[in-house]
């Protein structure tokens, strides 16, 4: 996926678009106030097993609460998470589970796959502005994730704050950007669903689409990963988010000398 500005460390290859991409990030970068990450797949590693072991919770709460075997509760699992955004939001439209008691089942999991991520906390940290989470999940499973990997936000929207209404829909963007009082047209968004930057994008945001390295496990359902290269609601994209970070904050570093 070469289509669009990468920035990857660590390459030969990329030194020369690293050079010429600090250009661009200076003009792309210099007008934001507020930095919004997703949190699943955005900010660990997919090579870090979270994920699947969520994935796994989430169909051993269908299990237990229709009485299926995994194969069936796998099928409608994946059934509501294309139709609704989320499973849970599925569950909640037909059968009324209770979100409360969905979130804490899918999120009691074991995160000692995750270690502090110093150059990401790092950058972050070095980024001039609010930080702030923008995630599908709970603000608890934000909350210990973050911490696991050493990273620190000045506040996270959860899908609680979302009123249960996933991303992409139009409505989780307003609440959010009203709830913090941001203005997208001076805010970047981080994700690693493309879908989900298309209202971000449309709004204003400055977008980066965060991709799996090479060789490195991908997460998304087949549906989710774009047959298309050319994504226009995508400004750039990278599979090195704290790269990534670390230029912008240097591009925007030069700009101020
Ligand atoms: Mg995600």
């Amino acid at each position: 996926m070469n289509v669009k500005p990468t920035i990857d460390r660590g390459s030969s290859r990329s030194l020369g678009i690293a050079e010429r991409g600090r250009n661009s990030l200076r003009a792309a970068f210099s007008h934001v106030e507020t930095w919004v990450f997703d949190l699943d797949n955005t900010l660990y590693s997919p090579e870090c097993d979270l994920w699947p072991k969520i994935d796994r919770r989430i169909t051993l709460f269908m299990m237990h609460l229709f009485g299926l075997d995994g194969i069936s509760a796998r099928a409608l699992q994946k059934y509501y998470y294309r139709h609704y955004g989320t499973t849970l939001r599925g569950l909640m439209e037909d059968h009324g589970v209770s979100a409360a008691e969905f979130l804490a089942f899918v999120h009691d999991i074991d995160r000692s796959s995750l270690t502090p991520d110093l150059a990401l906390a790092e950058a972050i940290a070095a980024l001039p502005g609010r930080k702030l989470v923008l995630t599908n999940g709970s603000r608890d499973h934000a909350l210990r994730t973050a911490e696991a990997l050493g990273l620190a936000f000045d506040d996270i929207f959860d899908i609680e704050a979302a009123e249960h209404l996933p991303k992409p829909g139009l409505k989780t963007y307003e609440r959010f950007f009203e709830r913090h009082a941001v203005d997208p047209k001076s805010a970047a968004m981080f994700e690693d669903l493309d879908r989900n930057l298309v209202i971000p994008h449309d709004r204003g945001m400055t977008t980066v689409l965060v991709v799996p390295k090479p060789g490195q496990p991908d997460h998304r359902e087949p549906f989710e990963i774009p047959s298309d290269e050319i994504m226009p609601h995508v400004d750039y994209v990278t599979s090195d988010l704290a790269g990534f970070l670390t230029e912008i904050i240097a591009a925007k570093e030069s700009l101020a000398s």
